[in-house]
């Protein structure tokens, strides 16, 4: 699977910490991720990640160009709902067209451990 992983920065503890823990699930899987997040789990990780622009520089529109195209076949995406993202207009088209192309999203950690433990069992598609 193309796995999308992207995290607001007040997140990124979070993000790190799921790689971490389904590392070994996630080396199974192709991952992307925006610019720092992706810098960030591979120095924790070393786990191969291609890297878009960081999200405020255009990572999401990235991401989000990958979905419309069904590149993607799962986005976990750690979202920050307490602070004002000067790129917001983004991140909402991201998550929308994750809904138009029916492609499973996670916005939150307890979403995330639900699919990478679905993942893990081999039960997800
Ligand atoms: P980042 O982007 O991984 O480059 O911090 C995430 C975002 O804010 O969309």
């Amino acid at each position: 699977m193309k796995i999308a992983l992207i995290a607001h920065d007040k997140k990124k503890d979070e993000i790190i910490e799921l790689a971490k823990k389904y590392k070994d699930v996630l080396a199974n899987h192709e991952l992307f991720a925006t610019g720092t997040t992706g810098t960030l789990i591979m120095g924790e990780t070393s786990l191969p990640i291609k890297r878009m622009k960081s999200g405020p520089l255009g990572g999401d529109q990235q991401i989000g160009a990958m979905l419309a195209n069904g590149e993607l076949d799962l986005v976990i995406f750690l979202r920050d709902p307490l602070t004002a993202q000067p790129h917001e207009p983004d991140v909402s088209a991201l998550l929308r067209l994750c809904d138009v192309q029916q492609i499973p999203l996670a916005t939150n950690s307890s979403s995330a451990t639900i699919i990478l433990e679905t993942l893990k069992s081999g039960k997800l598609f």
